[in-house]
C-alpha cells in the first residue's frame, strides 16, 4: 500500500480537525505536519482537543514546506491564506487538495496556470460532499427545462464568504445549460436593499447564516403550474471527508488542477 504524506492547514478549525480524524482512520495516510496561526513548534498532540499525532505544527509556510517531505497539502482555512498556501504548495511540488472557499476567479486561474506550468496535480472543490456534487449535477440537468431558478444556501454563522462556493459553482453549472434571462417582474423594486438576493446572470442567490446550521442548499426551479426543488443537507462535517480522501488518492495521479469534485467522479 502506498503511503501518502499529508500536511493539514487549519488543524484547529471545524473542517481541519475533522480532516485529522479522517487521517487517523486511514492507514495509507500519514500526517507529517500542520500549518496553523498559533502553536509554532508544538506537536499536534500537545494542543488540547486535537487527535494524538506526533507531527509538528508550523506557522510559516516556507519553513514548513522546506522542513517536511510531503505529498499532499489539505487546506481548510480562509480564502486569502488558503490561496497563499495553495500557491506555495504547487511551487514546492506538494499537491494541494483545497476545501477552502472564496477564491476569486483570477486566483483560480492563476493557480490553474501555475499547476499546469509545474505539472503538479491539484484539486480545489467548493464542496467535498458527494451528495452536494450530485445536487449540483441534477440542478444543471434541470436547468435545461426550467430556466427560472433561485438558489437558497444556508450555513453556520461563522462562515466568512457569501454566497457559498457551492452556490456559486451551482450557478456556474446552471448557466452552462440555462438560456440567459433576467428573472422576476421587469419592474420589480427592492424596498429594502438586498431583498432579492445576489444576481448571477439574472438568477438570484440567497445566503442564510444561522447558528445550528452546517451546510445546506436548495435549488428551486419554477415552471407554469409546478416547482421542482433539489435539496442537499450536510448535517455533519464528516460528510465532506469521503470526498477529501477520494481527492487525495486521485491528486497523486494528476498533473493539472481540477476544480470541482464532479470532474473527478466517473
Ligand atoms: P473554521 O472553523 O473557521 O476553521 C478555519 C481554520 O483556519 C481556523 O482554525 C483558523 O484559525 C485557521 N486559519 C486562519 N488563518 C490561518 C493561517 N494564516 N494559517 C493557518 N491556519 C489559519 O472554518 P471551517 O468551517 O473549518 O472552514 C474552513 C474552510 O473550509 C472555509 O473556507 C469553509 O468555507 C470551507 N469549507 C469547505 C467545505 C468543502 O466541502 N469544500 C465544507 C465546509 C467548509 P483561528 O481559529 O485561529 O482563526
Amino acid at each position: 500500500m502506498t503511503n501518502i504524506k499529508v500536511i493539514v492547514a487549519g488543524p484547529r478549525g471545524k473542517m481541519g480537525s475533522e480532516a485529522l480524524r479522517m487521517i487517523k482512520k486511514h492507514d495509507d495516510l500519514t500526517l507529517v505536519a500542520c500549518l496553523d496561526m498559533e502553536n509554532d513548534g508544538l506537536k499536534v498532540n500537545e494542543v488540547p482537543g486535537l487527535p494524538d499525532f506526533n507531527a509538528t505544527i508550523y506557522t510559516d509556510i516556507d519553513t514548513c514546506f522546506q522542513a517536511v517531505e510531503a505529498d499532499v497539502l489539505i487546506d481548510l482555512t480562509a480564502p486569502e491564506v488558503g490561496y497563499q498556501h495553495t500557491k506555495a504548495a504547487i511551487e514546492y511540488g506538494i499537491r494541494p487538495v483545497v476545501g477552502t472557499t472564496g477564491f476569486t476567479k483570477e486566483q483560480l486561474q492563476e493557480l490553474t496556470d501555475l499547476a499546469e506550468e509545474k505539472q503538479i496535480g491539484a484539486v480545489i472543490a467548493p464542496n467535498f460532499a458527494i451528495g452536494a456534487v450530485l445536487m449540483m449535477e441534477f440542478s444543471k440537468w434541470a436547468a435545461k427545462y426550467f430556466p427560472d431558478v433561485e438558489i437558497i444556501e444556508k450555513h453556520h454563522d461563522q462562515k466568512l464568504d457569501a454566497p457559498s462556493g457551492t452556490a456559486v459553482k451551482t450557478a456556474e453549472l446552471i448557466r452552462q445549460e440555462r438560456t440567459s434571462k433576467v428573472q422576476g417582474h421587469p419592474n420589480e423594486k427592492e424596498t429594502i436593499e438586498g431583498a432579492r438576493g445576489a444576481d448571477y446572470d439574472g438568477m438570484r442567490i440567497h445566503s442564510l447564516r444561522l447558528p445550528g446550521l452546517v451546510a445546506h442548499q436548495e435549488v428551486i426551479f419554477g415552471g407554469p403550474g409546478e416547482n421542482l426543488t433539489i435539496k442537499h443537507d450536510s448535517f455533519h462535517r464528516e460528510s465532506f471527508m469521503s470526498g477529501i480522501k477520494f481527492s487525495i488518492d486521485h491528486v497523486m495521479k494528476l498533473d493539472v488542477l481540477v476544480y470541482g469534485l464532479e470532474n473527478l467522479l466517473e
